[in-house]
Formats: C-alpha cells, sequence, structure tokens
C-alpha cells in the first residue's frame, strides 16, 4: 500500500485523501430528547460580517456564534441533572470549574468576560479536532485534566455558569492544523463559521453528527406559570408544579426562541374538568430571537377550582400551528 502512494506521488498525482483527514463523527453531546426537553436554541452564524444566517440560511443565530446552544426549559430541569456527553472519543485537554450556576446580568457580563465560557471541558479527538462545553454546572465534571474519554461518556451537566441568561450548552467543534488559526466547524452540515448557508455549500461538506438532526422552526419551550407577576429575573426559574393557596390570578408566561413580525402566542388554560377555561392571543410585532410574551388569566369568583391545570401555549404564523408546548400544574 505504501509503495503504491509512493508511486503515485513519483508521477505527480495526488496521494488519494487518508481516512485519517476525515472529521471525527459526533453524538449529540446531551443526554435530552431534542423538542421535548431540550431544544437547539441557536445555530452558529454562517453569515460573513455583521449579519446573521445559520446554516440553513434563515436567523436562528446570532452575530458571531461560533457553536450550538441546547437550551433546557428551567433551572429546575438543570437542578435535577441533565447529563453532557463526550461527542467523540478523546482525551481532556483543559477545564474549568467552580462559576456559578446565576443568570448573567450587563454588570456581572463584564466583569467576566474572560471566562464567558464559565465552567468548561475542552475534548481534542484526532487530527487537530476538539470539542468544547461551555456553561457546565459547577461542580458537575467528571473528568480531570489528561482523562481519556470514550464517545457519549458522561463528562458532566448542563448548567448556567459564565456569560448566559437561561441554562443551555454552547458545544463548540474546532479545528486547529498546524500553522493556521483554528477554526470553527457547524456540525449540522460540516462548514466553517462566517462562510455562507446552504446556497455557498462544498460537495464535499457533510454533517458532523453520526445520527442527523433534522432542522428544528422557531423554538417553543413549556410556559411558566406562576401565582406572583413574572420578571425578567423569574424567567427561567424553576416551575412551582402546586399552588397550596388558591392564586388570585395566573400568570403565564411564553418562552422561545426565533419569532417573526405578525406570530401569534395563543394561551390557553383547561382545567380540571378538561375543560377550556380560559384562551387569549399575543401577536408579535418585531422579529425577535429570545421570546417573551404573557398572560394573566383572573381568578373567576369561586376560585380556580382545585385539582390539575394546564396550561398551553401554541405558536401560530399565517394560519399556521408551529407547535404547542404545556406546563401541568395543581391548585389546592
Ligand atoms: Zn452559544
Amino acid at each position: 500500500m505504501k509503495l503504491l502512494i509512493f508511486a503515485g506521488l513519483a508521477f505527480g498525482l495526488a496521494a488519494p485523501a487518508s481516512p485519517q483527514s476525515e472529521p471525527p463523527k459526533f453524538m449529540f453531546p446531551v443526554d435530552c430528547t431534542l423538542g421535548e426537553n431540550c431544544w437547539i436554541a441557536r445555530y452558529m452564524d454562517r453569515a460573513p460580517g455583521q449579519a446573521k444566517t445559520d446554516y440553513n440560511c434563515k436567523a436562528q443565530t446570532e452575530d458571531k456564534h461560533n457553536g450550538t446552544d441546547i437550551a433546557l426549559a428551567d433551572t429546575g430541569v438543570m437542578a435535577a441533572g441533565v447529563a453532557v456527553r463526550a461527542a467523540a472519543a478523546g482525551r481532556v485537554l483543559a477545564l474549568r470549574d467552580g462559576m456559578p450556576d446565576v443568570t448573567v446580568t450587563a454588570e456581572r457580563a463584564k466583569l467576566i468576560q474572560k471566562q464567558g465560557c464559565g465552567n468548561v471541558l475542552i475534548v481534542g479527538h484526532t487530527n487537530g479536532w476538539q470539542t468544547r462545553y461551555c456553561h457546565l454546572k459547577n461542580d458537575s465534571l467528571l473528568v480531570k485534566r489528561g482523562d481519556v474519554v470514550s464517545p457519549g461518556q458522561i463528562i458532566g451537566q448542563v448548567g448556567l455558569s459564565g456569560i448566559t441568561e437561561y441554562p443551555h450548552l454552547h458545544f463548540m467543534v474546532q479545528r486547529a492544523e498546524k500553522g493556521k488559526p483554528a477554526q470553527h466547524y457547524d456540525p449540522f452540515d460540516g462548514g466553517v463559521f462566517e462562510s455562507g448557508c446552504k446556497a455557498e455549500k462544498t460537495p464535499e461538506q457533510k454533517p458532523l453528527w453520526i445520527e442527523p438532526i433534522k432542522y428544528a422552526g422557531p423554538i417553543i419551550i413549556p410556559p411558566l406559570v406562576s401565582d406572583v407577576q413574572i420578571t425578567r429575573q423569574m424567567l427561567w426559574q424553576a416551575q412551582p408544579s402546586k399552588f397550596s393557596t388558591k392564586p388570585l390570578t395566573l400568570f403565564i408566561q411564553a418562552r422561545g426562541f426565533h419569532t417573526l413580525p405578525n406570530d401569534i402566542w395563543r394561551f390557553s388554560l383547561v382545567g380540571p374538568d378538561g375543560e377550556l377555561q380560559f384562551t387569549h392571543d399575543v401577536k408579535q410585532t418585531r422579529q425577535r430571537q429570545l421570546v417573551e410574551a404573557n398572560a394573566n388569566f383572573k381568578s373567576p369568583r369561586r376560585g380556580f377550582a382545585s385539582g390539575p391545570w394546564q396550561a398551553v401555549v401554541e405558536l401560530i404564523r399565517g394560519d399556521i400551528s408551529m407547535g404547542k408546548q404545556t406546563t401541568n400544574v395543581i391548585v389546592e
């Protein structure tokens, strides 16, 4: 075999691409089901300059976003523990732990600018490929520097450390080649950061995921239901499972990513008897990345009936339902 390649080179022919130059294939790095208990909140930015475009030529990213954001519903889910897995075989090159899981404020973001990734693990793979796992939960890291990891090995948990407002994993794929600056790769199609989207795809570009992952449209997360007015600080808080005193009002907060002007959030409350008790529409006036919309339902004269209530939010675009999510809560 060696001889053949040598002969080829001697005649000025290109050596066949060795299998070693192929990028590694990656497993999805979070132990969750997309669309059910985790969501792709942001893809990589593929638009050069200041524009923002994801690999699918839509705007589900932010300018200069160099990885994939995999979000959880709230800090309750995060506290229960959602495992982060090594995406491929490799060795732990570096890590940081010990940063608290807190929703970042503008002031804190300035203070921790150099630790924006929060608690982090960097895993080295073959041929200069690396994966990086950011915003990990404080004290959840299960490996140390130099450890060899196998594909799918649990290495930590999704958290809220560093510069982030909501619990998520920022998953980054990089390749550092000798003499060249490291490049960020998009696992959804194998393209490079800010290199253009689908239209400019090269024939050799392939997804880096082992199992194909379908592009998801606007993201709808289960709503937050509260018996008090929901503030910005409460947005990603754990959902209470019951209200032990009869609420005077039920506040429902829709949470999601990437809505367009004229999208409608439809809020509904279904009572313990299974009947629709309330419904209310909120129209979005502008394109939004992180979306908040809310509705309040005042208690009926006799109070909210005791038993399980369902709060449903549905996103409607034109006449089409883009999906809905439900949160269950008990009124005692
Ligand atoms: Zn991110």
